[in-house]
């Protein structure tokens, strides 16, 4: 783990670098639904995009820790990480359970910026949440499988070079568990396109780039299994525990950036001859808010220090992305309150990170579906589905 002097100077540096593209950058792409192509190409290259990746790979071999402070610092800026965060979390599936050919083929080009994971498939539309009982097939063929089905909502796949879908090699009724019987591959999207994958954008309340995916016989090389057939279930959930440490200290950073503008704004603002952050019905709000974000950014640092020591952490990093997810909500709409009409300007900023940081209680994984983990695992209550 870096020393603390270490976490200030990355911070810094990715304060830096946010800094030379501004809010104006993102609203733009907002307007267009346009991808941040050159912000995210800089942040691959300065290192920190990849800082995740083994030293021997190319990368700087740090932790979730590390990670989850670069993440905080993007949102806190005001930026949009949902636009890249996946290849943090999704490139771990590759380094924990490829084999010594695939991290030697994907790692160094991930981390040179000359391949980009930004893509996972996992949601499918009539199973959502019941990731088991998902419907896409691979079917062994000599030396491919053949991959029928189809997802929804999956993200970034229009700019992603490599995406790690998951799909069922064994039917539900021949294994033991139901999460047995999956297996996840890496597919190569521009040799997949047109070729038994077709991709379908879906216009959506934020500009992330989801879409639809549909396979009709996609044939791939045996090769890109990833991890063991019928296993695939553990190597996406192996990811899943970074991933909500990640998406939490992004909302940890949206909720600093919406605490930072409604200060400020309560500061500025000048009705009724005084500042309206001098009034307590406008100042208090903020402060719970202040409270809520900082309790649940003690929650992500937990959870990532347990994930890098090798810990089991599923209740911390769930309940870092449930408080932190909450917590950010919460500032967004406060910061709008503070805000008054102004805050419907779009110059503002305020309305599109509100409506970024809502997806959180819904994607990765929906509040109830963390509270009934914490139910059923936790606490010994009876499992309910
Ligand atoms: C913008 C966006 C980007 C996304 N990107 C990706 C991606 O890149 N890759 C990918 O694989 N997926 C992606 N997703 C999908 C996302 O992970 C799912 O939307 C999410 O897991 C919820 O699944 P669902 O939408 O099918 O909801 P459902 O499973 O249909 O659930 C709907 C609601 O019912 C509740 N619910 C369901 N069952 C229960 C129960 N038993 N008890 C209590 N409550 C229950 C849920 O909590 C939820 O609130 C994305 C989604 C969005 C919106």
């Amino acid at each position: 783990m870096a020393e603390q002097d270490d976490i200030l100077e990355i911070r810094k540096s990715v304060r830096h670098l946010c800094d030379q593209y501004g809010e104006d950058y993102w609203l733009q792409l907002d307007r267009e639904r346009g991808y941040p192509t050159e912000f995210v190409r800089e942040l691959t290259t300065s290192g920190f995009l990849t800082v995740l990746i083994p030293e021997e790979y190319g990368g700087a071999g740090l932790g979730v820790y590390e990670a989850a402070a670069v993440m905080e610092e993007v949102c806190r800026s005001g930026a949009h990480a949902g636009a890249c965060h996946a290849q943090m979390y999704v490139m771990g599936s590759v380094l924990r359970h490829g084999n010594e050919v695939q991290k030697k083929t994907y790692l160094p080009a991930i981390a040179a910026g000359e391949l980009r994971l930004q893509s996972f498939g996992v949601t499918e539309p009539s199973t959502g949440t019941d990731t088991t009982n998902l419907k896409t097939v691979a079917r062994r063929d000599g030396d491919e499988y053949v991959i029928n089905g189809q997802k929804v909502w999956i993200s970034r796949i229009e700019h992603s070079d490599l995406m790690i879908l998951l799909a069922r090699t064994t039917p539900r009724e021949q294994v033991s568990r139901k999460t047995r019987g999956l297996s996840a591959f890496i597919i190569d999207v521009s040799a997949a396109i047109g070729n038994g994958l077709e991709i379908r954008p879906i216009e959506s309340m934020i500009n992330h780039h989801s879409c639809e995916l549909f396979f009709d016989d996609l044939h791939i090389p045996a090769d890109n299994l990833l991890g063991e057939e019928d296993e695939g279930f553990r190597v996406i959930l192996d990811g899943m525990n970074a991933e909500r440490i990640l998406i939490a200290a992004e909302c940890v950073g949206d909720g600093r950036y919406f605490i930072d503008k409604a200060s400020a704004y309560a500061r500025e603002r000048i009705v009724f001859g005084r500042p309206i952050g001098q009034n307590q019905g406008v100042q208090f709000p903020i402060a719970r808010c202040y409270t809520e974000v900082e309790a649940a950014s003690l929650m992500v640092e937990k959870a990532a220090r347990m994930f890098d020591a090798g810990e089991p952490c599923g209740a911390e990093a769930n309940m870092a992305k449930m408080l932190a997810s909450e917590a950010s909500w919460r500032a967004g709409d406060v910061c709008m309150q503070t805000h008054g009409g102004f805050a419907f300007a779009k110059e503002y900023h305020i309305e599109r990170k509100f409506r970024e940081t809502r997806l959180y209680q819904i994607a990765p994984i929906s509040t109830n579906l963390i509270l009934s983990y914490l139910g059923e695992h936790v606490l010994d209550l009876p499992r309910s589905f």
